[in-house]
């Protein structure tokens, strides 16, 4: 089963996946975590060309290419083998995050992203999307407020940018409601993580 975690920056995923992750190893499941940009050593230098905060004059275009780039390597050399392995895989961030950030926020469009993310993954999506619901603007408080947070190139993103990442989820949540699942991720992060736990627990029984 192949789980991705996908939201705003500052909505929790990182935080929210570990604890997941170690609930259900905890209780005997096979699983592995794994994050995007990156999770493998290409990808991982992939991630920092396009996150490096002197590439500022990197084009919308360019940074879609990559991301897809970094995700068909990522998926090829880990994430398809673990689960071939029977692994439960848990993803931060997969091609909903291209979606809205490269085909909304930075204006590519999301038929145009989708299209180029077809090269990379070929018809495979997650089975399950945790999809972790924040206001932009509570969402870049929380990032201010987390000194360990690495510096990146999106850190200098308006409010309105973020508003259209927000906008573009609500509209990809609606229109695949049998893959995306949508949480509040405003309540303190045991409570998220609850929830979390207890709606994968009941897909995986399913
Ligand atoms: O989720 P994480 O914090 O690791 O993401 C790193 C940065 O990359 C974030 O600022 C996020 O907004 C940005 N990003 C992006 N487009 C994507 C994925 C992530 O702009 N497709
Ligand atoms: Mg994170």
């Amino acid at each position: 089963t192949f789980i991705t975690f996908e939201g705003c920056d500052g909505a929790g995923k990182t935080s929210v996946m570990d604890r997941v992750y170690l609930d259900f190893k905890e209780k005997g499941y096979r699983l592995l975590k794994t994050r995007e940009p990156g999770g493998i050593d290409i990808a991982e230098k992939i991630r920092a060309i396009i996150l490096n905060p002197d590439h500022s004059t990197m084009d919308a275009r360019t940074e879609a290419l990559l991301y897809a780039a970094a995700r068909r390597q990522h998926l090829v050399e880990k994430i398809i083998p673990a689960l071939e392995d029977g692994y439960i895989v848990l993803c931060d961030r997969f091609i909903d995050s291209s979606l809205a950030y490269q085909g909304v926020a930075r204006g590519i469009g999301m038929d145009e992203v989708y299209q180029l993310n077809q090269f990379a993954i070929d018809e495979f999506m997650p089975d399950i999307t945790i999809y972790l619901d924040i206001s932009p603007e509570k969402g870049l408080l929380r990032i201010h407020q987390n000194k360990e947070r690495e510096v990146n190139r999106l850190d200098r993103e308006t409010l309105h940018f973020h508003e259209q990442v927000h906008g573009a989820y609500h509209q990809l949540a609606k229109k695949f409601p049998e893959r995306i699942h949508t949480f509040s991720a405003e309540p303190p992060l045991d409570e998220v993580t609850q929830q979390v736990i207890h709606f994968i627990t009941s897909r995986l029984e399913r």
